[in-house]
């Protein structure tokens, strides 16, 4: 289906599309009551750089335990995001891990950084950054500690009214990443504007790796990052090859399976603490 902010939605009727909106409007209308009751939480990726094996942060990532079972974000956002209840869910998910991140610094366990993603649809919301200051006031919380992720193809297609939200996020001190990078069109020259300061590569090319084509794909990101300054971070790392070749060709971070899936809240602290002491610092 069509969608996006001001774009004609052209619907017509076919069986398949029938049915997939009968689950369409199921998930729409529970939704508002799902989040009351508590069905959703937030469930956290670790984010660890390659060089030393540390890690770096979390990426908080939404998860909806309807008593009929897990609803997966690939299924649940898009829904919300057609809805509007993105922009109401959003800020939970924004909200809920500010709070969780100054419970783990309660705690004294070294949360450095938490990323939340944002969708389009919040980007357009302009009470956002209002929003995000409060969070942060309450705790006292630094605004480097956060990071809000927008797919690059978000970002860039809807550059001329993203591009001052970002610019005031970035005012408050938030940290910006462009997620699911290389899958848009990015110019350089608006990369360059862009007030983002890392680069989250997508899944499809970190798959890639091993092959010639691949290999020279994702070189290519890294050396226009690195030309932008940008942090690097590799998405949905499974294997010792990929983690290899990554951190042999300046890859900054790696996020994926082979590191940690998704933890529980009360995972991440066992976590934390079993990870490598550093690595000396070669000479
Ligand atoms: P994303 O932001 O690109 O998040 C990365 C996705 O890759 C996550 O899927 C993560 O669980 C998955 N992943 C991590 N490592 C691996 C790996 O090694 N292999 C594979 N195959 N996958 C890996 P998840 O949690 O299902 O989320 C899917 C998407 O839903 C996210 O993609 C994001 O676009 C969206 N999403 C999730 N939570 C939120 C949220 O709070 N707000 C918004 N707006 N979107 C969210
Ligand atoms: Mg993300
Ligand atoms: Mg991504
Ligand atoms: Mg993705």
């Amino acid at each position: 289906a069509a969608k996006g902010l001001g774009q004609r939605i052209v619907v017509e009727f076919n069986p398949a599309l029938h049915t997939r909106s009968q689950r369409w409007l199921e998930l729409a209308s529970r939704m508002p009551k799902a989040l009351e009751q508590g069905e959703f939480r937030l469930v956290y990726q670790p984010r660890m750089n390659l060089a030393d094996g540390r890690t770096a942060g979390f990426e908080a990532l939404l998860r909806w335990q309807s008593a009929d079972g897990n609803i997966g974000p690939a299924e649940f956002i898009p829904v919300a995001e057609d809805t509007g209840f993105i922009v109401e869910l959003g800020r939970w998910a924004l909200r809920q891990a500010i709070d969780q991140m100054a419970r783990w610094d309660s705690q004294s366990m070294s949360v450095s950084q938490v990323a939340v993603n944002l969708s389009v649809r919040q980007l357009a919301d302009a009470s956002l950054p209002d929003f995000l200051r409060d969070c942060l006031a309450v705790h006292r919380l630094s605004a480097n500690r956060i990071e809000l992720e927008i797919t690059e193809t978000a970002a860039m297609e809807n550059l001329d009214w993203a591009l001052p939200r970002l610019v005031q996020f970035d005012e408050i001190g938030v940290a910006l990443a462009l997620d699911d990078f290389g899958t848009g069109y990015s110019s350089l020259a608006y990369l360059q504007a862009l007030p983002c300061s890392t680069l989250k590569i997508d899944i499809a090319f970190v798959r890639r790796l091993g092959t010639p084509s691949g290999d020279a794909l994702v070189r290519a990101i890294l050396a226009m990052a690195r030309s932008l300054d940008k942090v690097t971070v590799a998405e949905g790392v499974e294997t010792s090859l990929q983690h290899d070749w990554l951190r042999e060709h300046g890859c900054d971070q790696g996020q994926g399976y082979l590191f940690a899936r998704p933890l529980e809240a009360g995972e991440v602290g066992a976590f934390l603490i079993d990870q490598p002491a550093p690595l000396p610092t070669p000479t």
